[in-house]
């Protein structure tokens, strides 16, 4: 288990004020105007030392975004774009960072514009995230009063504003272009790339946009160093992360603990245990809704990494772990997701916007068992159409659940389809 000394968020559950006086005395903003003053190249080098993955689902090094930024001035404004419009359901760590937690995101914001080359940061908050954006603004106001942030941020001689955006609730603006279209004031729809926002973001202006819990967790590395950051967790995956456990669990909650904990772990020590006991699991959602569930039998044994996941072929994605015991009706579940992705998808492209729409109708077949057995295989080759065909992710993340559901519980299916067609038999 992560020992309490290397816990970076030490206010996650708010037994603490979220206040500036509070957040100091917990360490934010101890030495910020000594990191701003280092060479940004200086700050990179520590941050790729330090192994950090993005924490918002694909797991790329957040070192190397950032480096993808233009060295020199370009006579443009150059963004940093904070990705808070968490929605991915079972996910509700960034909630939790901006509740209680909100200086050590805005201090991340100022290092991170610093090591990027960066003047200006939108942190665009989700649309139902109303109470979590007022604390926000009011974090954001006592930082700019202290001179933290602004002119001359910290006394450190750097120009650094932060401006904070509130979304109206869609999904896909979570999707980074999709983001910048809403920040620009247009319908949240995904660009096609490239451009790459690095190069043409916000504005035609270079951009990077990173997750809350990948900027957050910035200035704890820089004080405590990219050494004690990589010695936790496992090569590849080092560090900690929050993993927001949700389902049918003893105790559900928010937890950080080290990357690489074993899934039984992190569920027995920190949630209460699978409810029934760990025997009565059927399967897991570990990284959100859109990464494929895995059986109780991978379950025993499967690590919370990137590539642990990746190699059971599911994924790490928000660390959202939704649990589902025995009495779930695992159809029905992924049914449910799979009307979510329709109902999410921007519709601009075809395979998306069609085929989010069959998958839906062809699991509520199943569910209702109207489906025959060989339509298991028409909606596996309906996800593989849809799955690589679009221009955003979103329509993989429909893809996946279902696939996840054929792959493990391809039996199950059947007999539930079999023992349907039975029943309704016997009535006639
Ligand atoms: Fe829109 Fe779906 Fe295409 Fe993404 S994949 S751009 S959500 S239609």
């Amino acid at each position: 288990m992560l020992k309490n000394e290397d816990r970076i968020f030490n206010n996650l559950y708010g037994f603490e004020s979220s206040n500036l006086v509070d957040a100091k005395k917990r360490g934010d903003w101890s030495n910020t105007k000594d990191i701003l003053q280092k060479d940004r190249n200086e700050i990179i080098e520590e941050l790729t030392k330090s192994g950090l993955r993005g924490r918002g689902g694909a797991g790329f090094p957040t070192a190397t975004k950032w480096s993808f930024m233009p060295k020199e001035p370009t006579g443009k404004n150059h963004y940093l774009v904070v990705n808070a419009d968490e929605s991915e359901p079972g996910t509700c760590k960034d909630r939790d960072i901006i509740r209680n937690e909100p200086h050590k995101l805005l201090e991340g914001c100022i290092i991170a514009c610093k090591a990027m080359g960066a003047n200006i940061c939108y942190i665009y908050v989700r649309g139902e995230f109303y109470n979590e954006r007022i604390t926000l603004e009011s974090a954001l106001n006592e930082a700019y009063e202290s001179g933290l942030v602004g002119k001359n941020a910290c006394g450190s001689g750097v120009d650094i504003d932060i401006y904070i955006h509130h979304g109206a609730g869609a999904y896909i603006c979570g999707e980074e272009t999709a983001l910048l279209e809403s920040l620009e004031g247009k319908k949240g729809m995904p660009r096609l790339k490239p451009p790459f926002p690095a190069t043409s973001g916000l504005y035609g202006c270079p951009t990077t946009v990173n997750n809350v819990e990948s900027i957050a967790v910035v200035p704890t590395i820089l004080r405590r160093g990219a050494n004690w950051f990589s010695s936790l967790g496992r090569e590849r995956n080092t560090g900690t992360k929050i993993f927001c456990i949700s389902g049918h669990v003893n105790n559900p909650c928010n937890i950080e603990e080290e990357m690489g904990i074993p899934l039984k772990d992190l569920i027995e020590k920190h949630a209460g245990g699978v409810r029934g006991g760990w025997d009565n699991l059927l399967a897991v959602i570990p990284g959100g809704s859109s990464v494929p569930m895995l059986p109780k039998d991978i379950c025993d044994t499967v690590l919370m990494d990137f590539d642990s996941l990746q190699a059971a072929n599911s994924g790490l994605g928000t660390a959202a772990v939704i649990v589902m015991d025995k009495s779930t009706d695992l159809i029905k579940a992924i049914s449910r997701i799979s009307y979510f992705y329709k109902h999410e998808s921007c519709g601009q492209c075809t395979p998306c916007r069609e085929g989010t729409t069959w998958l839906w109708e062809m699991m509520e077949k199943m569910a209702n068992g109207n489906a025959r057995v060989d339509e298991i295989d028409t909606l596996l080759d309906l996800t593989k159409r849809i799955e690589g065909h679009c221009i955003c992710a979103l329509g993989d993340a429909a893809a996946w659940p279902v696939q996840g559901l054929i792959r493990h519980f391809r039996s199950y299916m059947e007999e539930r389809l079999i023992s349907t067609k039975n029943k309704i038999l016997v009535e006639q």
